[in-house]
């Protein structure tokens, strides 16, 4: 099946039909002063106009930037090209699916300038997995705690319903706890479609400008906020330089496939399975829901499911005492 996906880009997908000038302008080729010129326009977009954290992210230990969506947006607003769209999708069976978006960029003429290729699958780790919790039985909320005289109760304080179980209550205890497949995978599938349309754009925009010396997509769909505020490292130090001539006619080749974003280092890594069968027993043994774990660690949801911050959440349920409530 194949859908026409339009991410929240802001930005009117280009309809080449609508767009065709009634005189097709010809295919120019770029000097080699065009170039420079382009270049430099996209430096000083960068020291003017993007903003690490928001349209790049820098991750420590790597040489370039992660262009991020609003990033590839605010260049191709400034170079008016306009994405389309196509995405595939690809049913796995019973659930899981594989998205795979072609994004192909278009001058205000109509006339073709390149493509990305990005794709994103529910079988991916952030959506495949769920931290499940306990759930109470007589009001429906997550306030299902452990005692610390034995059995469970339903915590008042965060608005449960104050039921109390003994040891042992299958109702609780037969709970599944910790990272559990996500039972809900239609929940993401519209999330994991813009995610594949994120990554065509952000490759399509690096492809046409030939900002690849610059800018790398690994990571480019990173949560912004844990982008934000690592370290500021030789984003904008790079010197102008004339990389391969951009020739409009070279555009027009197929743009290269573009492998799925790799995360590069622990940052994004996912947790592995021996951190999450650690996790659900330490969870077990302090009687404690993950999302309050999570919370207590002062870590995120979404960086307590990489390998760095299962390990800090891990180093943080150690400290805890048994059967806490
Ligand atoms: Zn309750």
């Amino acid at each position: 099946m194949t859908e026409n996906a339009t991410p929240e880009t802001g930005m009117v997908p280009a309809s080449p039909q609508n767009l065709q000038a009634s005189t097709p302008a010809p295919i120019m080729e770029m000097t080699v002063d065009d170039v420079v010129k382009q270049l430099a326009k996209i430096d000083d977009l960068v020291k003017r106009v993007m903003v690490d954290g928001v349209h790049y992210g820098t991750i420590p230990g790597t040489k370039k930037p992660t262009l991020l969506q609003p990033g590839a947006q605010t260049l191709n607003l400034a170079f008016r090209l306009l994405p389309r769209f196509e995405t595939q999708v690809v049913e796995l069976g019973n659930g899981p699916r594989d998205y795979r978006t072609t994004c192909t960029l278009w001058n205000p003429m109509g006339q073709f300038m390149g493509s990305g290729e990005g794709s994103c699958s529910t079988m991916e780790k952030k959506y495949r997995w769920r931290m499940a919790e306990l759930t109470c039985p007589a009001c429906g909320k997550t306030t299902v705690r452990k005692s610390r005289d034995g059995g469970w109760y339903c915590w008042a304080k965060l608005g449960g319903c104050a039921a109390t179980w003994p040891d042992g209550a299958a109702e609780i205890e037969k709970q599944e706890r910790g990272m559990v497949e996500n039972p809900d995978i239609a929940d993401v599938w519209n999330t994991c479609k813009k995610m594949s349309c994120k990554r065509a754009l952000v490759a399509a925009t690096i492809n046409v400008l030939a900002v690849s010396d610059k800018f790398t997509q690994d990571m480019e769909d990173m949560d912004p906020a844990a982008v934000a505020g690592t370290a500021k490292t030789e984003v904008k130090a790079e010197p102008v330089k004339a990389g391969p001539v951009v020739d409009a006619t070279a555009k027009a080749e197929p743009a290269q496939a573009v492998r799925p974003a790799q995360p590069v280092n622990g940052n994004g890594e996912p947790a592995t399975d021996a951190q999450v069968g650690k996790i659900d027993r330490e969870l077990a043994r302090v009687g404690m829901e993950a999302s309050d774990a999570i919370q207590g660690a002062g870590l995120s949801g979404e960086y307590a499911h990489t390998k760095k911050g299962a390990s800090e959440l891990i180093g943080w349920l150690l400290k805890q005492p048994g059967g806490a409530s």
